[in-house]
């Protein structure tokens, strides 16, 4: 079982998975299941709904499992 953090980033935001903290409630991948997908690798696809609907789940996890942040903007 792996333990140690995992980061999923796209252009916007990045989100941290923290399995020691997971306490394995599903909420996740039973509320926005093309994000937070149980049977495939990498389990958390960012490019599967939109930001706001990914912050928004994230921020239902139970345990604090899931963070995000927003990425910072490069200059043009
Ligand atoms: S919602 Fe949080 S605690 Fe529940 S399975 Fe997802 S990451 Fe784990």
């Amino acid at each position: 079982m792996r333990t140690k953090d995992q980061f999923f980033s796209n252009k916007n935001i990045t989100v941290t998975y923290s399995p020691t903290r997971c306490i394995n409630a599903e909420r996740c991948a039973q509320e926005l299941s093309s994000v937070f997908r149980q049977s495939v690798i990498p389990w958390i696809d960012l490019e599967g709904d939109s930001d706001e609907n990914i912050i928004s789940q994230v921020k239902k996890c139970p345990s604090g499992a899931l963070q995000f942040s927003l990425n910072k903007k490069q200059a043009s």
